[in-house]
Order: structure tokens, then sequence, then C-alpha cells
């Protein structure tokens, strides 16, 4: 495997033990308690807990004007803090995303300064681009032929497209739901696409059955160690967008719970090597309809409780049992920040209200976001001289229609 040159193997979240990624490396690995097992593409085999990359940091020599000098055109950009290196990385010039500034919806909300950081603008539209490139580089780095996942819909877009690029197979399971634009775009990939009846649990059942079956890679949220690795890219940009000027709070739309744990990765490496101070406050949004990580963030348990009956028009983040429930909630925890859940109807008005008034298209999913964002302004959880980051995941135009019905159910 080409890995970077920190990179230092995969470390279970839950139990902390430590594994190679890859058999190859295992003689010249630094760390004698690194266990070497090829099982790893997928979770810790001691307690199933999820894995993610881990590095030598003090072998990282990284500044900010060393950054100030490489092009913003690609999330590889960050190679230091990647696993794998430049030169293997599967990438469509993922991230580099702009941070727009929203300010009539910081006069609304009555916070100093608000910016969409607009993930929607990535090669598929979507922010699972991110963690798809890094997890594909690694499909490939391990020579897989057919990688596969369930997705709610833009991950599995995401992941043809990543295939595509690294002349995998992809198989993408996605329930009926998904919308027309992801289950298009999987075809047109050269994806092989499985419509499964029913809601994400369905189609999680589905793939999880083929892909034991098959043999196949496992490109699931937090099945793989990559996806919230590369997540975490997002936060170094609005970082560097900011001037290194830290955010008070980043609001995440959040299903799974890659966003949130991504984030919280980012900004506790940054602050490790010293290029921030503090670490900005992280809150995980969702909907009313479908929010265990809200339900038990409020409860005060560390462990959510699965939705028995979801249900909202947020079909991307509608994940009743979501796998990085717990990382999520510490990621929130740990950062000072909170969750929050708000109804269908104040979701998609504030997506119609952002497009209408800063002519910025916000996805029905991620609009949870900015319409969290809105309910902690209410409860006074931000203050008139706070900086607030909204992370849009979604491009406003692949839930064209969910909006434009919202528009047409009010007699607009
Ligand atoms: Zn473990």
């Amino acid at each position: 495997m080409q890995t970077s040159d920190a990179f230092a193997g995969l470390e279970c979240q839950e139990c902390g033990e430590r594994f190679d990624a890859a058999d190859e490396r295992s003689s010249s690995s630094p760390d004698s308690q690194v266990r070497q097992e090829d099982e790893t593409a997928g979770r810790c085999p001691d307690c199933g807990g999820a894995l993610a990359p881990t590095y030598d940091y003090d072998a990282i020599d990284l500044d900010r004007e060393t950054l100030a000098d490489r092009p913003f055109g690609s999330q590889w950009r960050y190679r230091e803090l990647l696993p794998f290196e430049r030169s293997a990385a599967v990438s469509i010039d993922e991230g580099g995303t702009p941070l727009v500034e929203a300010a009539s919806l910081a006069d609304e909300l009555g916070v100093g300064e608000l910016y969409v950081k607009d993930d929607g603008r990535n090669p598929t539209g979507s922010t699972a681009d991110r963690g798809q490139s890094v997890a594909v580089t690694a499909a490939r780095e391990r020579g897989v032929d057919t990688v596969a996942l369930a997705s709610t819909g833009d991950g599995g877009q995401s992941a043809a497209a990543y295939a595509a690029r690294a002349g995998l197979d992809a198989e993408v399971f996605v329930p009926s739901r998904a919308t027309f634009t992801n289950k298009a775009m999987v075809n047109v990939h050269d994806g092989e696409m499985t419509v499964v009846g029913g809601r994400v649990g369905d189609a999680l059942e589905a793939a999880a059955e083929s892909i034991e079956e098959e043999g196949w890679h496992d490109l699931g949220w937090f099945a793989t160690p990559y996806r919230h690795e590369g997540a975490k890219t997002a936060l170094f940009e609005i970082v560097e967008q900011l001037a290194w000027e830290l955010p008070d709070a980043v609001v995440v739309p959040t299903g799974a719970g890659v966003g949130a744990v991504g984030v919280h990765r980012a900004a506790t490496e940054l602050e490790r090597l010293g290029l921030i101070d503090e670490t900005p406050a992280i809150y995980a949004a969702q909907a009313a309809g479908c929010a265990p990580i809200v339900d038990a963030w409020e409860a005060g348990r560390d462990e959510v409780e699965p939705v028995e009956y979801p249900d909202t028009i947020c079909g991307g983040i509608e994940i009743p049992d979501p796998p990085g429930g717990s990382l999520a909630l510490d990621a929130v925890a740990e950062s000072g920040g909170g969750a929050v859940a708000t109804e269908d109807p104040d979701i998609l008005d504030s997506a119609v209200a952002v497009a209408a008034n800063e002519g910025l298209e916000v996805g029905a999913s991620a609009a949870a976001a900015v319409s969290g964002a809105w309910e902690l302004s209410r409860r006074g959880e931000f203050d008139d001289s706070d900086t607030v980051v909204v992370l849009n995941t979604g491009a406003g135009s692949k839930s064209d229609d969910v909006l434009r019905s919202h528009l047409m159910g009010q007699g607009i």
C-alpha cells in the first residue's frame, strides 16, 4: 500500500486496539503494539468497534505557510493528514469547496457571521465524495475488484463515481425512496444498483447479505475506516478559509454520524499539531422524525437507541440506527457542542429561505443544519459575536422535487 509517511495504522475507536492497515507494511511498522491482521478492512476484530486511521503526529511537519502555498483545488492538499500518498489517490478533485458568507441569515439568527460550507459543489454534488475518495483509494490499494454499500443515496452515487474512476465494480443498495438523481447516476457511472423496497434498514440488510456471500469490499458508513477520515478535510478547509480564525460553532447535518465525527477528528488533529489553540463547538443536526442522536444527547445517554418508526422527508439523513451514533455523541460532547432536531416543515422552509434570500442551494437533508442553527440561536446557544458555519452536505438541485413540492403545498 502506498501509505503516507506518518500514517501509523488503524485504531479501534471503542477499545483502542491498533492494527496495521495492510500486510505489506507489517515489517516496517514503528509500533510493536500494532497487530497485523488482514481482516482489518472493516471493523475491529476484537470488539466490533469502528476503526480510524492514526498518525505519528510528531513526524508531521506542517505549518500554515506551507498549506497557504498549495493550490486549494483538492482535499489531497492535506496529504500529511491522510493515509495514502497523493499519487495513489482516487480523486476527482473533491474538496476545495467554497465557504460562502450568508449575511442575511446571520442577521436573522442574530449571530456575528454565518457561513455555508458548500459541499454541494463536490464532483457528485455531495460531501460523501471526500470520504469515498479515501475509501475507494484504500479499496484499490488492497486490490479488491468490487466495492459495495448500502446508502440513503448520495453515498452510493459517490461510491459509483469513485469506483468508476478507480476501475472497480460498484454494487449499490438503496431504499426505494432514494432520489431519482441518486439512482440514475449510479447507473450512469456504470454501477450495479439494487433498489430495496422499504427504508434504509432494509437496504443495509440486503447489502450485508450480498457483501458476505460475494466477498465484496464494504464502503458503508464506519464499515470502512476511511469515510470519516475523508470527511475531516471539510474542517481543515473551513479553518483555512477563515484565515485560521476558528468558528465558534459548526453545525453538521447528521444521519450516520460521518460528518460530525470527521469534523471533530480534524479539529483535534489541528490542535494536536499546534495549528489551532482550541476547537469549535460541533452540533449534530437531525430531523425530528428520525433523531436518535439528539434523543440520546437530550437523555444524557452515550449510546443511541434505534428509532422504531422513522419518518422524515429528509431521506438522506433518515438513519434510525446510526453506526456512528456513539462516536458522534462523543464528538459533540468533547467539543462543547450539542445536538438539535427540527421538524420537516421548518427544515424545508430553511432550505427555501436560503435559496430565496442568499441564492444558495441547500439540499433538503442538509437544511436540517440550517433550521438546527436557527433553533440553537432561539435557545440562546449563540450570541451576536459568534461565527457559525453550517455544512451544506448536498446540492439543493438534488432535492428539487422535495423543495418544489413543499412550495406547492403552501400554495406557491
Ligand atoms: Zn475494538
